[in-house]
């Protein structure tokens, strides 16, 4: 017996974990993966984490030594909470909880801080904008506020920070292998949770935070709640967040909270495995699209791609994908874009040729179709305005083209072409369980579940449609640390 039981070993999860240990609580996590593929989605992460600030002196108590070297060297703007409030209202089309939204803003800074106290390392996403080893001091180079800030070494370093600390914190254990199966419950009361072994159960006691992801490792579920076609596409992460246990807390009474039908779902190299590798972790997500024409197998374009900074768009861009003939489509850069694709584009095999009709033939497809679609967008994008590729700069397609490139509208006239096919990769689900802001989980009839906490994935109500990068986890150890709190606070 623990006092909190903790399902799921993820960032949410091992925050939570932290946050109930340091109040004194004594803690079992419980993670359905075996260690060597522990930590969910958070491990395959970019580590990127969205959070309030004031500039680069507001970050600075936060950097290692090695990332203060670039904090001199780029420029950032302030992210005040009201700008990260509204963009979670633009993505999410003004359905996000205000209530939920407005307590991972306000506490987003400060989380990050208590996590470095805990010892996760952090630093400056600067190589998304440019190879660290050749950098240029001539460019002025600008971080997007919002995506500023990662953990060192991404969601690997992350975890592996995490893992770290709770593993030397004499009140906390963690077991592996130990998928939660049901809840134990009394009427709305949370008594503790049962683990599927092989040849039976265990139940364990206490408090219970649930942390264990959505549920779009699950072809099945896909299905159900994203609709046809869903269970067919690539999963970029893990493939243990099944839903079994959200399943278990709705059947318990828990309210349904957010966008059930909605998920975070992004561009992805087409040769991508049907289930994310941790050799990989995010290294197969093809982003530099805002730069390219996009085109379908038909040869038509089909999307703004760049209705907005890739951080605002890529989130929904992969399911305009999954919407196309076969779910696949093509990024296509010429001479002077191609310098712009980020590091990872390196873990692909480009298609290239001389001509867009060369091009077509060898990516199969309408050559005829393809070189009118590439020539009305260069004749729309033949704009006046500066191409500037490190902030929206406004270079928008004449009036009359449909779909219109609103920014970076670069004629793709400078060959040779380079394409790279990509797909839809589903990151998680945005449906989960109604919580307040003390990270309770709410049933059907608006009462507090006792002795049930949720955080993470798992929690609906932040994301809908679309998704401002690095808010997952974000939301994830802001929520934690307040379901830790109040788990503990309730032992
Ligand atoms: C490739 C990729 C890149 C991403 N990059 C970023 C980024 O840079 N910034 C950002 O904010 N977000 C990013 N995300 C999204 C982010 O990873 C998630 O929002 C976040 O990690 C969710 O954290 P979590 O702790 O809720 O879930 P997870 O980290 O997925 O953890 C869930 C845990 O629950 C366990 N579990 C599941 N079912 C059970 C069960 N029945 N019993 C016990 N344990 C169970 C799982 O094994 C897992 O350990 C990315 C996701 C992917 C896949």
């Amino acid at each position: 017996m623990a006092d909190v039981i903790v399902v799921g070993a993820g960032n949410a999860a091992l925050v939570a974990a932290l946050s109930a240990a340091e109040d004194g609580a004594s803690v079992m996590v419980l993670e359905a993966a075996p260690l060597t593929t522990r930590g969910g989605n958070s491990r395959f992460s970019g580590g990127i984490f969205r959070i309030a600030h004031d500039g680069m002196d507001h970050l600075r108590p936060l950097l290692t030594d090695d990332a203060l070297h670039w904090a001199d060297k780029v420029e950032l703007d302030p992210y005040p909470a009201d700008r990260y409030l509204a963009d979670l209202q633009f993505t999410s089309q003004g359905q996000c909880d205000p209530a939920l939204t407005g307590e991972m803003v306000r506490r987003s800074y400060e989380t990050v801080l208590w996590m470095k106290a805990k010892g996760v390392h952090w630093e400056l996403v600067v190589d998304k904008l440019f190879d660290p080893e050749n950098f240029d001091p001539a460019e002025t180079y600008t971080l997007p506020p919002g995506g500023a800030l990662r953990a060192t070494h991404e969601g690997l370093g992350l975890m592996r920070d995490l893992f770290a600390a709770a593993e030397a914190a004499d009140n906390i254990e963690i077991r592996h292998g130990a998928p939660v199966h049901e809840l134990l419950m009394d009427g709305s009361t949370c008594r503790g949770v049962r683990v599927r072994g092989i040849d039976g159960f265990d139940d364990h006691l206490g408090r219970v935070v649930l942390a264990c992801g959505g549920f779009e490792s699950n072809p099945q579920k896909r299905l159900q709640y994203l609709g046809a076609g869903w269970d067919l596409v690539k999963v970029r992460g893990t493939a243990f967040n099944m839903g079994t246990v959200l399943d278990a807390a709705l059947d318990a009474g828990a309210a349904p909270s957010g966008h059930w039908g909605g998920a975070h779902a992004s561009p992805l190299d087409a040769d991508a495995p049907p289930v994310g590798q941790l050799s990989m972790t995010d290294k197969l997500s093809r982003y530099s699209y805002p730069y390219c024409v996009l085109l379908n197998r038909d040869g038509e374009r089909f999307v703004d791609e760049a209705s907005d900074e890739v951080w605002l768009t890529y989130a929904k861009t992969g399911s305009a994908i999954r919407e196309q003939p076969g779910a696949w489509a093509v990024q296509i850069f010429d001479q002077r874009t191609v310098r712009l694709l980020e590091p990872r584009y390196s873990t692909g095999t480009p298609i290239e040729a001389d001509s867009i009709a060369d091009l077509a033939h060898k990516l199969g497809l309408p050559a005829e179709t393809a070189m009118r679609t590439i020539e009305a967008f260069n004749a729309a994008a033949s704009a006046e305005g500066e191409f500037e590729p490190f902030v929206k700069d406004g270079r928008r397609t004449a009036p009359g083209l449909l779909p219109p490139k609103s920014n970076w509208a670069l004629p793709l006239d400078s060959p040779p072409f380079v394409a790279y096919p990509v797909c839809c990769g589903i990151t998680f689900t945005y449906g989960g369980l109604k919580i307040d802001t003390e990270a309770r989980v709410i049933d059907t009839t608006g009462q507090v579940m006792t002795n049930l906490y949720a955080t993470g994935e798992i929690a609906g109500g932040f994301f809908y449609h679309n998704y401002p990068a690095g808010s997952g986890l974000v939301r994830g150890a802001v929520f934690g640390r307040i379901a830790g709190e109040s788990a503990a606070r309730g032992a």
